[in-house]
């Protein structure tokens, strides 16, 4: 497929690749996709914190434990592996969607880090924190 880079009137955003067959990203497009990551980035970023300073704050109420009833000791080890799972989870999406947006400022977005093909268009809009083609992304989460 040939890569021909268009005089673009002025625009100094990258060119993103597309799958076969589909549209190449408008301007726009492109704009939207990066500002959706900067948001996201930032607002995970700050959800991370949130959860991190929320689980520090059950930590240390766990270690006043003593002489509770057995019921709320489960409950509150409950919602501490809760809330620990929940800042692991949120801190890697966050880790996630930064790797993509340094990607894009690189120059590389939208190329499947493990196969080295386009991610696709469409699937970057739905998904624009995707550092994996789809099937790639199915092929991991078979593993
Ligand atoms: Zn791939």
């Amino acid at each position: 497929m040939a890569t021909k880079k268009e005089s673009a009137d002025g625009a100094n955003l990258p060119l993103l690749p597309v799958a076969e067959g589909e549209e190449p990203w408008s301007t726009e497009e492109i704009a939207e996709v990066r500002a959706v990551l900067a948001e996201d980035a930032a607002q995970l970023r700050a959800a991370a914190l949130e959860a991190q300073a929320e689980l520090a704050s059950l930590m240390t109420e766990g270690v006043d434990g003593a002489g509770k009833d057995p019921a709320d000791v489960g409950s509150s080890n409950f919602e501490r592996d809760q809330e620990l799972s929940l800042a692991a989870n949120t801190r890697e999406v966050a880790d996630q969607t930064e790797l993509a947006l340094q990607r894009f400022d690189a120059g590389n977005y939208g190329i499947c880090e493990s196969c080295g093909k386009p991610i696709g268009k469409a699937r970057l809009l739905a998904f624009p924190r995707a550092t994996l083609c789809l099937a790639c992304k199915q092929r991991e989460e078979r593993r």
